[in-house]
């Protein structure tokens, strides 16, 4: 144990130098601007992967960003782990609400203020760290790969594929992710699971042109107005999704999963105090890391339409947007 140990204690400042250095570069998968970054940012965890001790570091391009793959490989005969990570970010908008620059870390109270440092940077560095820790201290007791993808945050729609196409390059014993939630800051938390995703995007067209507020308004239908008629039944009364069929696959935990769960430990007043909420939301008859955990949701991640910039201008306007995302369960799909 002594010896890595030393070793962290030793290189810690560089290690923390490499994260900052990795945070700065805006590896925004979503935005098509960021493509270059993205190229970037895979160059340089390709060259981190090497740094640390991996015999070899290919970046796969794809159809859209690339997928960095490395291995370390001590003795085919030793159990194999592949860590899973995402080098691209999530967008910084708004970005009028950040203290700091996104991509200009700062260190406040012990952690790191920067988009991407705790998802997933902060994360899969930690674990190339630990490789070099263990090749530089002659104590890696096995074979270790890495898949850090760079389209997480935008679904991954190129990875299955990469996966079905590398089935043994990416032969492991053991996969392990570190791009999950913790109960609480001090609870460490093994993730058996996660929810799915669907997402789409919706457009509400009314008439065929934006129209003048003060001739056509309260004789046409608002697309605005009407979408959040549509978004705002999408729950009823006990916040039970409305969507017919949304729940027909749907299988339910059984009441010793629910005890079990019951048992985690969890503060329902502090995990408030942090969001800065008075009261919780959520489906009528589960509890909050039931509705987080094991319920599948509806939420809208976006909405827009009309006029929402500085001043006023009296528009009716021709079109609504939305964008609409579920949290799937097991046995439910989103075709
Ligand atoms: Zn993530």
């Amino acid at each position: 144990m002594k010896v890595w140990k030393d070793y962290q204690e030793q290189h810690k400042d560089r290690f923390l130098n490499e994260l900052l250095e990795l945070l700065r570069i805006p590896s925004i998968s979503a935005r098509s601007e960021h493509k270059d970054d993205m190229i970037r940012c895979a160059e340089a965890v390709k060259q981190r992967l090497l740094e640390a001790g991996a015999d070899t570091v290919t970046i796969y391009p794809t159809e859209g960003h690339p997928v960095v793959y490395g291995e370390k490989i001590i003795d085919p005969s030793k159990p194999t782990v592949l860590v899973y990570g995402h080098y691209d970010v999530q967008p910084a908008d708004p970005l009028e609400l950040w203290n700091s620059g996104p991509f200009e870390p700062v260190i406040k109270d012990g952690k790191i203020f920067a988009r991407g440092s705790c998802d997933d940077k902060g994360q899969f560095y930690m674990h190339v760290k630990a490789l070099e820790t263990m090749t530089k201290t002659n104590t890696l007791p096995g074979n270790v790969k890495f898949i850090i993808e760079g389209e997480e945050e935008v679904g991954s729609p190129n990875l299955a594929t990469f996966v079905k196409a590398n089935k043994e390059l990416l032969k492991a014993d053991v996969i392990l992710i570190s791009d999950t939630s913790m109960l609480s800051m001090d609870t460490p938390s093994i993730d058996i699971g996660v929810r799915g995703l669907s997402y789409i995007e919706v457009e509400v067209t009314g008439p065929n042109r934006d129209l003048h507020s003060g001739v056509y308004g309260g004789a046409v239908a608002n697309p605005i107005t009407m979408l959040a008629k549509m978004i705002a039944s999408c729950h009823d009364e006990n916040n039970h999704i409305t969507i017919p069929g949304f729940y027909d696959d749907v299988i339910e935990s059984t009441p010793a999963e629910r005890e079990k769960m019951a048992q985690a430990p969890f503060n329902e007043e502090e995990y408030k105090a942090d969001l800065g909420v008075q009261h919780l939301w959520g489906e009528k008859g589960y509890t909050t890391n039931e509705r987080t955990g094991i319920r599948p949701t509806l939420e809208v991640n976006g909405i827009w339409g009309g006029y929402t910039g500085e001043g006023a201008k009296t528009v009716l306007p021709s079109k609504a947007f939305a964008k609409i995302s579920c949290r799937l369960i097991p046995n439910q799909s989103s075709v």
